[in-house]
């Protein structure tokens, strides 16, 4: 049936499949995620997702993937995060930062690949990407991780760190330098598996936001990586990973915009737009400034945002990637669901700085999402 459906009709119906989704599974977990900084015992989150086919949007299906592009998965992101940021950011490495990154640059694939990918894909295992180190986060290509080449493969010396779900990863793309002396020409990206003798986690850091999407550094110590598990050519890992930024900066873009619908839900004010102004008049929360701020910095904003960034998904898919626009999709993004959420807080005065209300999560959230966006 949905194939008989206009493009609009198709994104309609997704959107509201995903509406479900999240009001149904993830909404109900948000509060003990973001409380107790760790995914829900008893409720397998990955493997929901995977059973709703979440984790291979864009991944193609003989690996159980749906073949679609980055508009289905901006919409995943933008409603995944209306209902749990921690969630959303967790998922987004998953499925965009690891899997998209398999699928685009692996081949040709072996057995060992096709197995971590369908793994991967249905939510059984969590994959994760590590670029980052203590000294090289903005200027990355001055990591200091090493892979010298022995016979067979390599092995890989160093620390890595900020590794979102590298607690939980069983299957990690890692960079790493082949040549030290070649500067960014010099870096080569790897698969590595949890459980490769050498290579171990660091204790999970505690953020300020963000809680509940598990975050640690990175330890190889000798660490063996056989030749095959090499992603792209030696020497090339900087392509491989200037490419992904782009994709990841896109897809992460959609993230603050659930934030925001998730701001605006909770006022019901906003649940009516026909007759938002009317309401907004007789309003006793919003009057003079705040009214002002709300129209200005939330709706319309948004609207602008929405726009924006779903325009530079469709180019995406279409094979249009232009850095500047993903860049600053994530950017403006990011710095608009900051203000509607302080906005929101203002709202509600004394409240908006109490744990119960989720204004006080989603504070937490857009600040975390705000260091991420250097990513
Ligand atoms: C929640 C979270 C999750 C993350 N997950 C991952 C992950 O999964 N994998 C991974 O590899 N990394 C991850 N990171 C790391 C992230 O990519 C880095 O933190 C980021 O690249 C910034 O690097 P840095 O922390 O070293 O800051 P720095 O590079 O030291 O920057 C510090 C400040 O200086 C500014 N700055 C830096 N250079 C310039 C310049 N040239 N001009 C002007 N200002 C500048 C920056 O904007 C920033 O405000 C994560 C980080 C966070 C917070």
């Amino acid at each position: 049936m949905i194939g008989a459906l206009s493009a609009t009709g198709r994104m309609a119906m997704a959107r509201g499949t995903m509406k479900n989704f999240r009001k149904e599974h993830i909404a109900p977990q948000a509060s003990t995620v973001d409380r107790t900084n760790y995914f829900p015992e008893g409720v397998n989150l990955w493997k929901l997702m995977g059973d709703f086919n979440l984790h291979g949007i864009t991944a193609p299906v003989e690996y159980g993937g749906l073949g679609l592009g980055y508009l289905y998965h901006c919409i995943a992101m933008e409603e995944l995060s209306c209902a749990s940021g921690s969630v959303a950011l967790s998922y987004d490495v998953h499925s965009n930062v690891c899997i998209n990154q398999l699928v685009r640059n692996a081949s040709p694939c072996s057995e060992g690949e096709v197995l971590a990918k369908v793994n991967l894909i249905s939510g059984e295992h969590g994959g994760a990407l590590s670029m980052s180190e203590p000294n090289a986060g903005s200027v990355v290509v001055s990591m200091k991780c090493k892979a010298d080449r022995v016979d067979g493969g390599y092995i890989l010396k160093g620390n890595k760190m900020w590794c979102t779900n590298g607690p939980v990863a069983q299957t990690l793309v890692v960079y790493a330098k082949t040549d030290v002396t070649a500067g960014s020409k010099g870096i080569t990206a790897f698969i590595v598996e949890k459980g490769m003798p050498g290579f171990s986690t660091a204790q999970k850091l505690h953020k300020i936001g963000m809680q509940g999407s598990d975050t640690c550094g990175l330890i190889f110590e000798n660490c063996f990586v056989p030749e095959e598990n090499a992603l792209g050519q030696e020497g090339k890992g900087v392509y491989v990973l200037m490419s992904r930024l782009d994709l990841e900066r896109l897809v992460l873009a959609a993230g603050p915009l659930g934030l925001m619908q998730a701001c605006l839900d909770f006022f019901p004010i906003y649940g009516n737009e026909n007759s938002l102004d009317a309401q907004l008049v007789n309003s006793s929360l919003c009057r003079g400034k705040l009214r002002t701020c709300i129209l200005h910095c939330s709706l319309p904003g948004k609207k602008v945002l929405w726009s924006y960034v779903y325009s530079v998904a469709r180019d995406c898919d279409n094979g249009r990637v232009n850095p500047k626009d993903c860049a600053g999709a994530i950017l403006c993004a990011a710095e608009r669901a900051t203000q509607v959420a302080l906005q929101a807080i203002q709202c509600l005065g004394g409240n908006g700085f109490i744990n119960e209300y989720p204004t006080s999560e989603i504070s937490r959230l857009v600040i975390g999402r705000e260091l991420f966006k250097e990513q």
